[in-house]
């Protein structure tokens, strides 16, 4: 299969390098070109627990260079779904399959705005990577991946790729309720990660806090009213098993969330699409949620005044 990586960075080149591995075709395509560059000389280099390995990936800048795809892996961070979906438009063909493991509210929207629902795939993974330096990643443990096609049925393309990742090792499931598991994910980062952000804390340090419980159930409360109001289905307390988890070192705790990284590096982050995504669809049902409210308010004030640090 040819696979074309919309936006590899640390989860694009993951997938990529996982997809090549097991004997894929696949190329990688960002803007970022020292990245692309080094990849082009040097080869993809992943560091992982055994060592690290290097794989000897296509790579490229420009969309308009590489041929139709038969799937298309949206991997960039969501404020960038709907202007690289635009200009992976020349790369899709009639049988092209759009696929989103992205975090946040509103991928799956911005890649239907230029793909039909019945070519896109929408899920969410838990595999975790960095991104070290131009060409270099860390592969962090492994995962699972849950996924489902956009309109709601299990069709041949979206069972064929299902068994494609299984045989790269990417743990993928299909999921009929697969939004459920998104907004899960959601509500997870919408804690997690500007907690983290905020306090410049890792996952095992935000849990020490000792009214820790009182806070997480606040920003929590809202966002399973807010799924509620959109018809999906989620519990507070699946969320909160899968925050303590995290905040156990022994697991992912000593990691640096993403937005701590992107606040670190002074990049923009996706609280848009967590908790300020939350915030705008509260406002259509008229639901308060001042705790969204204000993680928004302070993120974007973060954000907004990286020179000043
Ligand atoms: P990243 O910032 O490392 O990579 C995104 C890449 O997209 C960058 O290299 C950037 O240059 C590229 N890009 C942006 N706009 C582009 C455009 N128009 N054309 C071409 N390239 C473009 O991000 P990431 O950590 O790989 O995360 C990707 C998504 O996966 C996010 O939604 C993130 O929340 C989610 N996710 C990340 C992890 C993780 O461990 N890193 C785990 C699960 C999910």
């Amino acid at each position: 299969m040819r696979i074309a990586v919309a936006g590899a960075g640390a989860m694009g080149c993951r997938f990529g390098s996982m997809l090549h591995r097991s004997g894929q075709s696949v190329i990688l395509i960002d803007r970022w070109r020292n990245h692309i560059e080094a990849i082009q000389t040097n080869g993809l280099r992943v560091i992982h627990e055994g060592g690290t390995s290097t794989y000897r990936l296509e790579a490229v800048t420009d969309f308009t260079t590489v041929g139709v795809a038969d799937l298309v892996m949206v991997f960039t961070k969501a404020m960038h779904t709907q202007a690289v979906v635009e200009q992976a438009l020349p790369i899709m063909g009639p049988h092209t399959q759009v696929l989103t493991l992205q975090n946040g509210l509103g991928n799956l929207e911005a890649v239907t705005s230029y793909v039909p629902r019945e070519r896109v795939i929408v899920g969410v993974t838990n595999f975790g990577t960095e991104l070290v330096a131009p060409g270099v990643i860390r592969a962090l443990g492994s995962g699972e991946t849950v996924m489902m096609s956009a309109h709601g049925q299990i069709t041949e393309a979206l069972q064929q790729i299902c068994g494609m990742m299984n045989e790269a090792g990417l743990h993928v499931s299909i999921e009929p309720d697969v939004m459920s598991i998104v907004w899960k994910k959601v509500a997870f980062n919408a804690v997690y990660n500007p907690l983290a952000a905020l306090t410049r804390l890792k996952a095992s340090d935000i849990g020490g806090y000792e009214r820790f419980d009182e806070l997480v159930n606040g920003i929590l409360d809202e966002i399973v009213t807010v799924a509620k109001a959109e018809q999906v289905d989620i519990e507070k307390e699946d969320i909160i098993a899968a925050i303590q988890g995290v905040l156990d070192p022994a697991m992912s705790g000593e990691h640096l969330t993403s937005m701590l990284q992107d606040v670190l590096a002074q990049r923009a982050t996706e609280i848009a699409f967590l908790n300020g995504a939350i915030v705008d669809k509260a406002g259509k049902y008229g639901i308060a949620v001042p705790y969204n409210t204000l993680l928004t308010h302070l993120i974007r004030m973060l954000e907004s005044t990286y020179e000043k640090r």
